[in-house]
């Protein structure tokens, strides 16, 4: 087998899609990849699929032509923690967070490259291994290592030195690592649930944690690890 035909393993994906040639390409591409593909076209064919398959992940469009794509969200999270990965087109900002907020768990923007899709799938499966973790419990992410019991940062030996809220910022974030994490969600954990719509402290504290990773780093870029996705959170690259 090769590597790319050992990715997937065998895992079973209900990917739901109403476009023919998408559905196709990408069903095809995944096969490749090993996983056991079945197909829905239209929401209820999805409902139909998850009941019959009980899958692995779902993978799942939101313009759908009979029922709202969030409705399927909604309809698997009453039962399961499946993975779902949702795909939603450029611009539907709110649709992605509305998404997530119903317990979707990343997604990608059409149109996609396979290897972007793949890069979410992989964040996706080892989601329940969160991240690396060693021995006395420190969170590691790349070059960053993160210990939450002396509340202390490294990026390499260097220190990093943070305030209490930047700390708790990049921990939130480490243990989603790989994956999207909503302005709101943030907000909620890092500052409480009367700061929700402070959006502007997250913009603040993204940047100056940026600049504390960058200057504690050799190489200056330590801090691109923490991405922004416009209009809906912030992610943690994991590689
Ligand atoms: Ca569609």
């Amino acid at each position: 087998m090769s590597d790319a035909a050992h990715e997937g393993s065998g895992l079973r994906v209900v990917f739901v899609e109403d476009d023919e040639e998408t559905r196709r390409l990408v069903a095809r591409n995944l096969e490749a990849h090993g996983y056991h593909v079945d197909l829905a076209a239209d929401g209820a064919a999805a409902m139909a699929r998850w009941e019959a398959r009980r899958p692995d992940l779902v993978l799942l469009d939101l313009g759908l032509p009979d029922v709202d794509g969030l409705e399927i969200v909604r309809y698997i999270r009453r039962e399961s923690t499946t993975p779902i990965l949702v795909l939603s087109a450029r611009g539907r900002e709110e649709q992605k967070v509305a998404a997530l907020d119903l317990g979707a768990d990343d997604y990608v923007t059409k149109p996609f490259g396979m290897s972007e899709l793949h890069a979410r799938l992989r964040a996706l499966l080892r989601r329940s291994a969160g991240p690396e973790r060693e021995l006395d419990g420190a969170l590691v992410v790349g070059r960053i290592r993160i210990d939450t019991s002396r509340h202390e940062v490294q990026v390499g030996e260097a220190p990093v030195h943070l305030t209490p809220r930047e700390f708790e910022l990049l921990r939130v974030l480490a243990a989603s690592r790989g994956r999207v994490v909503t302005h709101h969600r943030l907000l909620e954990a890092v500052w409480g649930r009367g700061y929700t719509d402070e959006g502007h402290y997250l913009h603040v504290y993204v940047s100056q944690l940026r600049r504390k990773l960058d200057a504690a780093d050799p190489g200056g870029d330590a801090g691109a690890v923490i991405v922004s996705e416009p209009g809906v959170g912030y992610r943690l690259e994991s590689s």
